[in-house]
């Protein structure tokens, strides 16, 4: 016997649709790449966004056909967010950061047909607009009048001419939920970098779980900062999440310095942001400096690469924010894990409940994990097992886009290439990517916790751990420090600060200072260059 309830499609464009019906007047704030502050409704994102859908089928893009972004988080962004997933086009948030060269492959193996780009971004439209062979419309994310004459770019438009022109009137489709509605490359260990091809209904699914109390905690209520780029994995799917609750957005645009981005949370009242540490610890550099306080945000999310204690500590002890460490993946739409406090935790004491906000989380609804032996074995939930983590649910690849790679399942679950513990609460800890723990004579280090100690050093701006070759160890850790501008530091004192703080053999053998630790597109450290740059190094005694 069937239910007797009635079958809608789970649809990005109801996100709007129900945005504009019942927040209309919800504010969408953007810092503009003209550098001025933006400011308008709900009402007339939808608006806007029907007058894309128009302009594509003007374009006579069918269905599914890709149109892709080369820009920063703002509000014709979230424009496109909508009006082309919302008319079953598919839409692939290009990263800006890459090299050129990656950029216009992903374009070509992505078969993108239309590119919209911020003005930052023109010299990279000009540089690589002729080897896109695919993208037949450029259009500039500006007024008319800021339109270059002379770009050489073939037919650009500037998107205030483009959507202009058009009625904002559209009756959106109804069609399978299945169907793609968004594209995100992710670069692997090895080869060409692959695409994570989500769906109206993995998105649909991920915003309602991520919207959850005990995962981001949105509401009509908050007022929302995605810093975290709309350019990797949807902004971690806010938009959509902020669409489905009313929540205000506001949108840092280009400018994520630690001042103008705390000069936002400020001006707007934010309540809640999301980002990676690497922004965080800019911001939190910036308020020390200037004795600065919060007077509006409540909680921030922290994830992308793990979230030093010293970071937690700051944000929850000396700024009263509470810190929500998350764990994800380009593969996972990206939220896996979120780590809030369970009923239990509450009367601990701070250092108890910080030993839990360290790890990652707990699984949101929607996310089952396992971890399992070399031998491919479930390893028990006591928080001591580690093993490789693996992962399925609605929201989590099961093949990549062109079937690229092959399956990439392991039967039915997706191996995340992280290694980790589970404890009996559910709250899964990262020890490592499965490429970046280091074996010394035959015991696991985990180089997060070896950075976690530098970086709670005040003279630490940003540490990374990296193994080096050891004759009789198999592997010793090392780290490389880059300092906090007018601070001082050598190399003896920070072995020594790691004394008593962890076991002997993981202290680090040595410490290599270098002016600037690698970050890739996403602002991750980029342990693989970091290697490159040190491939000459030799450990004391080795
Ligand atoms: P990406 O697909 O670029 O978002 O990268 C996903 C990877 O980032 C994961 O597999 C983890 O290795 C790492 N990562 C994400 N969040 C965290 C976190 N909170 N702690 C540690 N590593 C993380």
């Amino acid at each position: 016997m069937l239910g007797l309830m009635q079958s809608h499609q789970l649809l990005i464009s109801s996100l709007i649709e129900f945005a504009e019906r019942h927040h209309g007047e919800g504010e969408v704030v953007s810092r503009r790449v003209e550098g001025d502050i933006h400011r308008y409704t709900y009402k007339d994102v939808a608006t806007r966004a029907r007058q894309v859908a128009n302009a594509l089928d003007d374009l006579k893009l069918g269905f599914s056909d890709r149109v892709a972004t080369l820009a920063w988080n703002g509000y014709r962004h979230l424009e496109l967010y909508f009006g082309v997933s919302g008319s079953g086009r598919v839409l692939h948030t290009l990263n800006p950061r890459l090299h050129p060269d990656q950029i216009a492959w992903i374009a070509n193996h992505a078969e993108d047909t239309v590119l919209c780009f911020d003005m930052s971004f023109l010299p990279i439209v000009k540089a690589i607009h002729s080897r896109c062979t695919t993208v037949k419309h450029f259009v500039a994310l500006c007024d008319a009048d800021k339109l270059p004459a002379d770009s050489g770019i073939p037919g650009l438009v500037s998107y205030e001419d483009w959507i202009g022109a058009q009625s904002s009137h559209y009756k959106w489709p109804s069609f399978d939920e299945n169907s793609a509605s968004s594209m995100c490359y992710t670069s692997g260990t090895t080869g060409h970098p692959k695409a994570a091809l989500y769906s109206h209904r993995s998105t649909m699914l991920h915003a309602l779980s991520g919207a959850l109390p005990d995962s981001l905690c949105m509401s009509a209520r908050d007022s929302v900062l995605p810093v975290v780029p709309m350019f990797h994995v949807n902004a971690w799917g806010l938009p959509y999440s902020a669409a489905m609750t009313g929540a205000k957005l506001v949108f840092p645009g280009p400018a994520m310095d630690g001042k103008s981005i705390f000069e936002l949370i400020e001006s707007e009242k934010v309540t809640f942001a999301a980002g990676v540490p690497t922004v965080w610890q800019m911001m939190l550099s910036h308020m020390q400096a200037g004795g600065l306080r919060f007077s509006s945000l409540k909680r921030t999310v922290i994830g992308g690469s793990a979230c030093p204690p010293a970071m937690i500590t700051a944000f929850n002890d000396v700024y009263g924010v509470e810190v929500l460490h998350a764990w994800g993946m380009t593969e996972m739409s990206p939220l896996g894990t979120v780590c809030t406090l369970k009923n239990k935790h509450l009367p601990m004491t701070s250092e108890e409940k910080m030993k839990v906000r360290l790890k990652q989380g707990r699984g949101i609804f929607g996310v089952d994990m396992k971890i399992i032996d070399g031998d491919g074995h479930e390893l028990p939930w006591d928080g001591k097992a580690y093993g490789d983590l693996l992962v399925k649910g609605p929201w989590i690849i099961s093949e990549y886009f062109k079937g690229e790679g092959g399956s990439p399942l392991v039967d039915g679950w997706f191996p995340t290439g992280d290694v980790a513990t589970i404890d009996p609460d559910g709250y899964m800890q990262i020890t490592d990517r499965s490429k970046d723990v280091i074996k010394s004579g035959g015991e696991w280090i985990s180089s997060i916790d070896v950075e976690n100690i530098a970086m709670a050093h005040p003279a630490v701006a940003m540490a990374a751990c990296i193994g080096m070759k050891h004759p009789k160890w198999d592997e010793r850790p090392i780290i490389a420090v880059m300092k906090k501008p007018g601070f001082d530091l050598t190399r003896e004192e920070l072995l020594k600060f790691y004394e008593g703080k962890t076991a002997k053999f993981q202290i680090p053998d040595d410490v290599v200072f270098v002016d600037a630790i690698p970050l890739g597109g996403t602002g991750k450290m980029q342990k693989t260059k970091l290697r490159e740059l040190l491939k000459d190094y030799k450990l004391p005694g080795a």
